[in-house]
């Protein structure tokens, strides 16, 4: 299958090449060319596993992958607390589907387990002889999950780029001490859309002028606008699709709600790729937290990301620049690159865009949207915990506080409920305690065993050990020297 960008036609490249790309060279996402989603056939995923639907999923997009079979099997071995990879519970009558029993407790694990196999594959069928060295922009879980993916695998090197002071202290500790030879990460004075933005011109840079001199790799990317990263997510969508079937919540063509905690878009987007692939979806809905741009921009078709920037107790979505837009973009306008590209234009002149009625009406027919605030982050913690209790952490919280306010808005949509979670409520202890209503610590470790004590839940193995690791990166650099930190990084 041919991939192209989202802003120009005409320059097609194979899947593989695409994955190890990254970013187009005119600065757009990669996008399969003519590929028709409705062919896919998603009644016969109902009877698969979830690792045996990752499979057709990923040999459907991207069908130049050889042994797709092994390397998924490979990807997922012994990684994923959970036999089943992402399992549904049901929590009063909505069901959470929870994507967090990966390596680094964040749904990012889900693609991020994929990715480096994806990568090494289509290195050798390219028969690219340089290193390729992964830059990634990081709001929190991306950045680990990549390090924790890439880690010692040979012929590559990560670099990940985390906003100073934008991630739990958590995270942070996540990502700066891990392990392995060929990782570093470091923080970037600035936000996580700045780290996006330098990650960004670093690609362009080099796309145009070449690798310095003496330095020898090729660039690649690990954020959702690598397509081998998108692609992967689609997969649990149908499992949980199919885990209602198999409890006799639904029955097969019957559809269902998904909300969906989101920054990036990537996530949601995977959804909206499941429902073009014939999965029976009715609402998807995109939740955000106070850095509400994407609220804004469902209920008025203008992207304005001229506005303040918040840091919340859900910084994986902290972001005024959802990168994956662009490609819903592309596919709403009819796959019109020219449109695409003056909107992404728009965007880096002036912050602002404005779609046209057309798409803003589909955008509409596919997707509602709604926010929550911090406040009602930790309300909705709470609630959900007094109630059913089920402890979840604040990105989720985010999606179930906008589900039910899209339900009191709709009580006509009686379709079942699925919210996305996308971290262990033990990735952000501070918040989560203080909204359950424990008593302020301000060590990490202890809130977390305390939670623990208080909630009958236990603190994944891999977070409540953290503490005893020792911290190997350290460096803080300015926006404007990320280039030069990654030329110098760059090793032999
Ligand atoms: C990355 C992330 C999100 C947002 O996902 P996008 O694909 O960027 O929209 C939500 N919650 C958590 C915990 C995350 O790590």
């Amino acid at each position: 299958m041919n991939y192209k960008s989202t802003r120009s036609d005409g320059n097609f490249v194979k899947s593989t090449h695409a994955v190890l790309e990254g970013l187009a060279p005119d600065g757009g996402l990669y996008m399969p060319a003519g590929l028709d989603f409705s062919a896919f056939d998603a009644s016969s995923l109902m009877k698969l596993s979830a690792r045996e639907m990752s499979e057709k999923i990923l040999s459907f997009f991207l069908d130049d992958f050889e042994n797709m079979k092994e390397l998924v099997e490979n990807a997922y071995r012994n990684k994923f607390a959970d036999p089943e990879l992402v399992p549904v519970k049901k929590v009063g009558d909505r069901f959470v589907l929870e994507l967090f029993h990966g390596p680094t407790s964040a749904f990012k694990d889900v693609a991020l387990s994929v990715l480096p196999y994806l990568t090494v594959q289509a290195k050798k069928q390219e028969g690219l002889k340089e290193k390729i060295v992964i830059l990634t922009a990081t709001s929190g879980d991306t950045g680990k999950a990549a390090l924790e993916g890439f880690h010692d695998v040979p012929g590559i090197q990560i670099i990940v780029f985390f906003p100073d002071g934008g991630v739990s202290p958590v995270q942070k500790l996540q990502m700066v001490t891990q392990e392995g030879n060929n990782v570093c990460s470091t923080a970037v004075r600035g936000n996580f859309d700045d780290a996006q933005t330098g990650v960004k011109q670093i690609f362009s840079r080099v796309s145009a002028e070449g690798m310095p001199e003496g330095k020898h790799a090729v660039l690649s990317s690990a954020n959702s606008i690598n397509i081998g990263r998108l692609v992967p997510q689609i997969m649990y969508y149908f499992k949980a699709y199919k885990d209602l079937v198999d409890a006799g919540e639904i029955s097969f063509g019957e559809p269902v709600d998904f909300t969906v905690p989101t920054g990036n878009f990537g996530d949601i987007l995977a959804g909206y790729f499941a429902k073009r692939m014939n999965l029976p979806v009715n609402r998807l809905i995109c939740a955000s937290n106070e850095n509400n741009v994407l609220t804004d921009f469902i209920e008025t078709g203008v992207y304005d990301k001229n506005r303040e920037f918040y840091k919340t107790v859900s910084p994986s979505m902290d972001i005024l620049v959802s990168s994956n837009l662009e490609r819903l973009l592309y596919v709403l306008s009819g796959e019109d690159s020219s449109y695409v590209a003056e909107l992404m234009k728009k965007l880096s002149e002036t912050g602002v865009y404005t779609v046209k009625p057309e798409i803003l009406s589909v955008l509409k027919s596919e997707f509602s949207c709604g926010f929550a605030d911090d406040e009602e982050t930790k309300r909705t913690i709470a609630g959900v915990w007094k109630d059913n209790g089920y402890l979840m952490d604040t990105h989720t919280a985010v999606g179930w506080a906008v589900a039910e306010a899209y339900r009191k808005a709709h009580p006509e949509d009686q379709a079942k409920m699925i919210v996305l979670s996308t971290a262990s409520p033990y990735k952000f202890p501070q918040a989560v305690s203080e909204a359950i209503g424990l008593p302020a610590e301000a060590d990490e470790f202890r809130l977390m065993e305390k939670l623990s004590q208080s909630t009958g839940t236990n603190a994944p193995v891999q977070l409540a050990t953290l503490q005893k690791k020792p911290v190997r990166f350290t460096d803080v650099i300015d926006k404007e020297r990320m280039y030069e930190y990654v030329m110098s990084q760059i090793t032999d």
